[in-house]
């Protein structure tokens, strides 16, 4: 299935084909025709001179865990989980801009996982360890037996507008100077997406919206994001109250003043050369969904 329009690292899924999981004898033959990702500790994986994934055949993959992550055309895909890397090695980050849809969706399926089973060693129950099963997606405590899954936590990321030419962008205290992004923030328990869109905008600009509109979805595995992204319109008063934990600092932009900030993103070639009084200089790169979102509205779709 694809979406040729949707977020770079959720246009194209994949055949997980689950009931395979539990069946050692399939899995054993699979693993004898499978294409491998390997990845490393540090979420690094083997790339080729033009950035794009290198799989390996399974009698040239390393030792390590190892996890079925699904069929595509009748090729069974692993990843195994090794300690070493190196040159060639690079993070999603690194490749982001490069990689191919369906690249994207097996590695971050890979990193996904590994970052899961890194962080569930023990059981949240008991506090015993745990040991991997169905092929990488479950982990059994060793003590009294019960199974623990991959966590995916929802986060908001929303594109605020004020329904003319003017969109919200902040910069995480983190952030380089001049660099600017949509508001963004996990939900919380007992809290609808809606609502997150919200409150997380109150917090963090002290503003108010409306018509909160859910655009699409993207994962992001670190360590476990399911970044959902939505658009929203001013409430009334634009004034911007900052959290100054949250957000060094947030202001409303022109669509000019966000294309020219996308074109200086995008043109890695050319040193950026403005004077100071210009204040919005980089937003987020291709692959992340805050561009997607930033995209549609210079689009004029929202
Ligand atoms: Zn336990």
């Amino acid at each position: 299935m694809s979406s040729p329009d949707g977020p770079p690292l959720s246009r194209v899924t994949f055949d997980r084909a689950a009931q395979h999981r539990t069946d050692d004898a399939w899995l054993a033959d699979a693993w004898t025709r499978a294409k491998v990702v390997l990845i490393s500790p540090k979420s690094t994986t083997p790339v080729g001179a033009d950035d794009r994934v290198q799989f390996r055949d399974a009698a040239d993959a390393r030792d390590g865990p190892r996890r079925f992550l699904g069929v595509i055309d009748d090729v069974p895909y692993f990843a195994v989980t090794t300690e070493e890397d190196g040159d060639g090695w690079k993070t999603l980050r690194e490749i982001g801009g490069d990689i191919g849809d369906l690249e994207a969706s097996l590695v971050v399926s890979a990193i996904g996982l590994e970052q899961w089973h890194q962080r569930h060693t023990h059981c949240p129950r008991c506090g015993s360890p745990t040991v991997e099963a169905q092929a990488g997606w479950t982990r059994i405590c060793t003590n009294d037996g019960s199974q623990h899954f991959p966590r995916t936590d929802p986060a908001v990321i929303m594109l605020i507008h004020d329904g003319g030419d003017l969109a919200l962008l902040g910069r995480g205290p983190q952030w380089g100077e001049g660099r600017f992004s949509t508001l963004a923030g996990f939900v919380e328990p007992g809290e609808s997406l809606e609502a997150a869109v919200a409150r997380e905008v109150y917090e963090e600009v002290g503003i108010k919206i409306h018509d909160v509109r859910y655009i699409a979805s993207q994962p992001w595995p670190f360590p476990a994001s399911l970044m959902v992204g939505f658009v929203a319109q001013l409430d009334g008063d634009p004034s911007i109250t900052l959290d100054p934990v949250e957000m060094a600092e947030a202001g409303w932009f022109t669509r000019e003043e966000v294309r020219r900030a996308a074109d200086w993103t995008d043109d890695l070639e050319t040193p950026l050369d403005v004077g100071p009084d210009v204040r919005l200089r980089a937003i987020p790169p291709h692959f992340s969904i805050s561009r997607y979102l930033i995209d549609r509205w210079l689009a004029g779709a929202v």
